[in-house]
């Protein structure tokens, strides 16, 4: 009675035996494979700059299957003999924390192919690398930070504790007060032809969707920005009533009837028809909650806006609490707010942790600090014998049960690599890839659970990291933080300073540096589906050189008045372009379902199928590190219950 239950028992309630099918003449691929560019001493991605994300050689396959010309070019499949337990398509967090969990509850000799189209695993959660004179610099290429809106459920944590990250230990790392002590505060850039005139003011709300400042601060960055910024005397009185008035805008109802109310109606609609501010105060806030939901406040309801900590909502007296129809879904929430942990590539770190657990050969260490400079080792991700291999470079192409689903036996998964096509068989397959390639990939799944795959077409964005010698020009401009709501990037942040595992943040403004960028290409004034898919050909469209151009000319204008010299200055530029980014998230919006309730849409979609499992952060429409982790836990169970 006293002996403490596993994470392995709660797996299905019981200990499993499975990954007894394979036979060990099946280690072995029957067919010589080439090589391929992993092996080679120089292959290490996370140090390539320029356009990476959904690099150039990364989707075409994937759009050729899409556009339906794929099978007319392709060569006749080349079976090569493998054959594993699980194949998972996707090496982001989902498909790698499926295969940890999978081998944890199969027999130890099980085997894994993980196929990944990109050239590095970790899906959205990258690394990048810049060389500085000095040391090598890391930034974020995707996934920031372990956050989430709601408390992470015991698997998520139970998974980052087994990696050995000590939540609780962050502020160990964290030097929260470093730009602070050089007198740096949150700035937002008014740009002429948006505002009037350029000026870098005061930023008296830099933290909707994150932390609050106290009054104190907020009423004297008030009366700074209300100085510096180029608004007409009508805009600044506006500004200053919604953030400081404490007024009900919907008298006479309940906080239940306000937050329905408020569920159906866009924030500037609130602000313009209920706040009564005027159109200069709806553009300066319009873009700040693009971080989250990769649209602006045209496209987020107010009572979104309302979780997020928007202005307006101080005197409308709304229960704590979520409201029907509400994304962040659990406002205030203590738990959730406390659960926070950044390493200097960001998420990386976990997919990197995830990778040592799986085939420990690849990434040298054992500790979740020294997993920062560890070097992996991309010749050992593939090895035969090992048995987890992540195949990247490889696109899957088709999924497909040897014979009637409900009663076969095997998995047929090809996949392209190197303009070639190659099969594998498996007992199981988890599709922990984004859920729009999956109807093109897997033809036997029933159509109206292909219409709802389809429906999760991602939100994009674009992680820029630039490097620069030094920032000088911010401290004399007086700021580490800068919304940009006229400009290509909404956002420019210096690096978040975390110190960790040998790792040494830039401490004084003599020093290189990463600054962090973020654009998301919506198109304000359209449902928010709509903004994503013209965000998202804007993005595969616009060349390298366009957005280098956009960025050197941003930083020249908003830095320039501090002495920054793009020519200088910038030592090295990294545009992670994620066309298909977050997960989409359902908005009361323009998702009727989300209020009306009953089955959503990625319940239909993630329903498993004959041997097949579908997980990614899709499977749950929830753009969290902790979703791609408890949907890889269902798929796993899925899998393994069969
Ligand atoms: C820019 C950005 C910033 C984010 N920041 C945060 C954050 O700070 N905190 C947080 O908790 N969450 C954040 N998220 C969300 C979080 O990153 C995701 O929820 C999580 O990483 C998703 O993991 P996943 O494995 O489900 O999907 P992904 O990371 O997308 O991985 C799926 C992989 O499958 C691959 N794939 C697709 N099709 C195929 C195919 N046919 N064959 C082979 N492979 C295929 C994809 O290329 C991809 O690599 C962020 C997301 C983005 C895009």
């Amino acid at each position: 009675m006293d002996r403490g239950i596993t994470r392995r028992d709660f797996l299905n309630g019981v200990a499993l035996t499975v990954g007894a099918a394979i036979l060990p003449s099946d280690l072995f691929s029957a067919v010589d494979i080439p090589p391929g560019p992993e092996k080679s001493p120089s292959y290490y991605p996370p140090a390539l700059t320029g356009l990476r994300g959904s690099h150039p050689g990364s989707f075409e396959v994937a759009h050729s299957l899409r556009d339906g010309t794929f099978w007319e070019q392709a060569g006749t499949p080349v079976d090569t003999g493998e054959k594993y337990d699980l194949v998972i398509v996707g090496g982001g967090i989902s498909g790698l924390s499926a295969a940890h969990f999978f081998r944890k509850v199969a027999e130890p000799k099980s085997r894994v192919l993980i196929i990944e189209n990109h050239d590095d695993f970790g899906g959205h959660a990258k690394r990048n690398e810049f060389q500085s004179p000095k040391h090598t610099m890391l930034g974020f290429g995707g996934t920031f930070s372990i956050e989430s809106p709601a408390p992470y459920s015991a698997v998520s944590k139970g998974l980052i504790e087994e990696l050995g990250i000590d939540v609780s230990s962050y502020s160990r790392y964290v030097k929260r007060d470093l730009y602070r002590s050089f007198g740096l505060a949150p700035k937002i850039f008014l740009d002429k032809e948006t505002f009037g005139a350029d000026a870098l003011a005061v930023n008296p709300i830099p933290h909707v969707g994150g932390e609050s400042e106290n009054d104190l601060v907020r009423s004297h960055a008030l009366e700074a920005f209300l100085k510096e910024a180029p608004l007409s005397d009508q805009a600044k009185a506006d500004y200053a009533r919604l953030l400081t008035d404490k007024k009900d805008y919907l008298p006479g109802l309940s906080s239940d009837e306000k937050k329905a109310r408020l569920a159906r109606m866009s924030y500037n609609s609130f602000l313009a028809d209920h706040a009564k501010v005027g159109p200069e105060v709806v553009k300066l806030l319009q873009p700040m909650p693009q971080p989250l939901f990769g649209v602006g406040f045209d496209a987020v309801s107010a009572q979104d806006a309302w979780g997020l900590g928007a202005p307006g909502f101080e005197g409308m007296n709304l229960a704590p609490g979520p409201g029907k129809g509400m994304n962040r879904d659990a406002i205030p929430n203590e738990e959730a707010e406390k659960y926070f942990f950044h390493f200097p590539d960001g998420n990386a770190s976990i997919a990197r942790l995830l990778v040592r657990k799986l085939i420990p050969d690849a990434i040298p260490g054992n500790s979740a600090a020294d997993v920062v400079l560890a070097r992996a080792n991309y010749a050992r991700v593939d090895q035969p014998g090992s048995p987890v291999r992540i195949r990247l470079n490889s696109t899957a192409v088709r999924v497909k049960h040897e014979g009637d689903p409900a009663g076969a036996k095997e998995v047929e998964v090809a996949y392209e690599r190197g303009g070639k096509v190659y099969t594998v068989r498996a007992a199981h397959c988890i599709l922990a890839c984004w859920h729009v390639v999956i109807p093109y990939i897997c033809e036997q799944l029933p159509d109206p659970q292909k219409v709802a795959l389809s429906s999760a077409a991602k939100v994009p964005l674009l992680y820029t990291n630039v490097a620069l010698r030094n920032w000088k020009a911010f401290q004399k401009l007086g700021t580490n933080a800068i919304y940009c709501p006229g400009e290509y990037h909404s956002y420019m942040n210096l690096d978040l300073p975390v110190s960790i595992g040998g790792y040494e943040c830039s401490r004084q403004p003599e020093d290189p540096i990463v600054v962090h960028m973020m654009k998301t290409p919506c198109k304000p004034g359209r449902p928010a589906r709509d903004q994503h898919l013209l965000g998202r050909m804007e993005l595969f469209t616009t060349t390298f050189e366009t957005m280098e151009r956009n960025i050197r000319a941003q930083l020249a204008r908003v830095a320039g008045p501090g002495g920054f010299d793009p020519a200088n200055d910038i030592t090295a530029i990294t545009v992670n372009r994620w066309p298909h980014g977050y997960a989409y998230e359902y908005n009361s919006l323009w998702d009727k379902f989300w209020l009306e309730g009953g089955e959503t849409p990625c319940e239909v979609a993630r329903k498993p199928f004959g041997r097949i499992a579908i997980a990614n952060a899709d499977a749950g429409a929830y753009a969290y590190t902790d979703g791609a982790i408890d949907q890889a836990y269902r798929a796993v169970n899925e899998i393994t219950k069969a």
